[in-house]
């Protein structure tokens, strides 16, 4: 199967999950994780249409970004966490930071905005599992932080992202997901910005849409897996 072919099932299936739970297609992104993979993935998907793309790490995409110079119409985003000393970088090399989930690093992140004279659109990550590894905000502290950066001018915050604990199961996630959407609905009474809410990765998907994702992060379904190196 070719990323094109790929891509084709994908927007077939993101449709039908779409109309299975009456809503537009055009309410829900497909996102092509292309972390990991060479750059040619990305100019290939590029080739059959795709425009937004996560990367979670900054210093790997900013290798990728040197052959990226021609397709000025796509977007990427960054989707992994973000270290304080990296800031500059991300803000400079991504349209939008899908992952922020500390003050420190979103006054870094408007800083460094505002150095560069430019807006930044970045999602809230929510930890709603209690897995040691995972990054995130606990639930508890997001009207805080929202409140903290309605006051940074080169910020915005636009929505909520989530990573449910890994499971083969598609349903385990569901609740997670249930609740990220209720945190979004209960945060946008204060915050009209907060219209997206980013979830469903390859073995997910459907259920992040029937739960009201507006953004699926798509990668081993799309590009294949990924070798990581020794
Ligand atoms: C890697 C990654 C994805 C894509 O995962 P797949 O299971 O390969 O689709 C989505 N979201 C985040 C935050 C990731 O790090």
């Amino acid at each position: 199967m070719s990323i094109a072919d790929n891509l084709a099932r994908l927007h077939e299936q993101i449709a039908q999950a779409c109309r299975q739970s009456n809503r537009s297609e055009s309410e829900v992104a497909l996102m092509a994780v292309s972390k990991v993979h060479p750059v040619e993935v990305i100019l290939e998907a590029y080739a059959a249409g795709q425009r937004l793309f996560g990367e979670n790490r900054v210093q790997e995409f900013q290798e990728k970004s040197q052959h990226l110079g021609g397709l000025t119409d796509a977007n990427f985003h960054l989707i992994g966490p973000l270290q304080s000393n990296k800031t500059n970088k991300a803000a400079e090399l991504f349209d939008a930071i899908d992952a922020v989930d500390s003050l420190k690093i979103a006054q870094r992140l408007n800083a460094a905005a505002t150095a560069l004279g430019k807006k930044l659109p970045v999602l809230v990550e929510v930890k709603l599992s209690y897995e040691e590894s995972k990054h995130g905000l606990a639930p508890e502290e997001l009207p805080e932080l929202l409140a903290a950066i309605d006051h940074l001018e080169s910020v915005e915050a636009v929505g909520l992202m989530t990573v449910p604990p890994w499971s083969l199961d598609a349903e385990t996630a569901r609740p997670y997901f249930k609740e990220l959407r209720r945190l979004r609905d209960e945060s946008q009474k204060t915050h009209p910005a907060l219209t997206q809410l980013s979830m469903g990765m390859s073995n997910d998907f459907v259920v992040g849409i029937e739960e009201g994702s507006t953004c699926v992060r798509v990668g081993t379904a799309l590009f294949g897996k990924r070798e990581y190196p020794a």
